[in-house]
């Protein structure tokens, strides 16, 4: 029996890390014979680990952005367009300016950002989880000279569990490189009864380096609301850490046409097997 080629329609929903590792890889092998294509609100990929080095000034925007199109040499065709809708019954998704049709779909549009969900925060925290808001906190840091820095966690899922230890360490550098640091105090609050990460005993460790540094290190902080005016941060149960510069991962929620689809019905996203 003959061969029958038919040429698919691999579509790839987000340009972030995810999305352009995927395209990336199967551009490569399959671009030449089937379709690759990439859809992104965003023209450019936004390299989300180096926010925190633009929180420091060490990386500006332009550094850790990249135009989508150089995936065009890889055979992968990019549209930039908001995506409204996702239709798996159908195999659709509907952009902007037109419906696309796929025979395979890879979804990797991330988290976004809820920063609605805690009264109080979109007035009162600056911190690295946007790029936009890292440029902020970049300027406020250059004019900040002393007083207490408070980093912290809502509940919820959030991108990248392990960062909001390392924004508070290099937050704890930055004012020893400019020789303010015994003038500002910093103290870091989590929901967690303990440090979380991955490599071998990182709670021990994570503690007893925040420790090391002279970093108050609050656990099982729930936080309720933010009171911008007495900048305080309001606890459950009553308790109150008081801040003058609040650095607070904003509430994260998976994206809006995932939950609108009903492909992602969990707080953390699409359920997977
Ligand atoms: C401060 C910080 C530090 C981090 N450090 C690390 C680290 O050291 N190591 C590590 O592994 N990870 C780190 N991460 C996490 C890492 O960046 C994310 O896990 C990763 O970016 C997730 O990739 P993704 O493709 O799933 O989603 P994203 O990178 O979020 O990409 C989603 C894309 O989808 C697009 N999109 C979403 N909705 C729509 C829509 N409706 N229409 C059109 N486009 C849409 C967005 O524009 C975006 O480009 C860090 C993140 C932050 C914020």
């Amino acid at each position: 029996m003959a061969f029958a080629f038919q040429r698919k329609k691999i579509v790839i929903l987000g340009g972030g890390c995810g999305g352009v590792v995927a395209a990336t890889h199967l551009g490569r092998k399959l671009g030449a014979d089937h379709d690759v294509i990439l859809v992104d609100r965003r023209a450019e990929h936004i390299f989300m680990p180096a926010f925190l080095f633009i929180m420091l000034g060490e990386r500006q925007p332009r550094d850790i952005s990249r135009s989508l199109r150089l995936l065009e040499k890889r055979n992968v065709k990019i549209i930039q367009s908001e995506i409204l809708g996702i239709d798996p019954v159908r195999r659709e998704v509907s952009l902007e300016r037109e419906k696309i049709n796929y025979d395979y779909l890879i979804v990797s549009l991330g988290l976004q950002t809820r920063p609605d969900l805690v009264p109080g925060f979109a007035e009162s925290s600056q911190h690295p989880w946007e790029i936009e808001s890292a440029v902020r906190l970049h300027d406020t840091l250059a004019s900040f000279n002393g007083g207490r820095v408070v980093v912290g966690v809502p509940l919820g899922p959030y991108r990248c569990p392990p960062a909001p230890y390392e924004a508070q360490w290099m937050l704890d550098g930055y004012f020893r490189q400019r020789g303010i640091r015994e003038r500002v105090e910093i103290d870091y609050f989590t929901r967690e009864a303990e440090p979380i990460g991955e490599a071998h005993d990182p709670t021990v460790w994570m503690d007893a380096e925040s420790k090391r540094r002279g970093i108050k290190q609050n656990y099982e902080f729930v936080v309720r609301s933010i009171d911008p005016e007495r900048k305080v941060v309001q606890g459950l149960y009553n308790y109150r850490i008081p801040y003058d510069l609040l650095v607070m991962v904003p509430p994260h929620r998976p994206a809006q046409v995932l939950l609108d689809s009903g492909l992602a019905d969990t707080e953390t996203g699409i359920r997977v097997d």
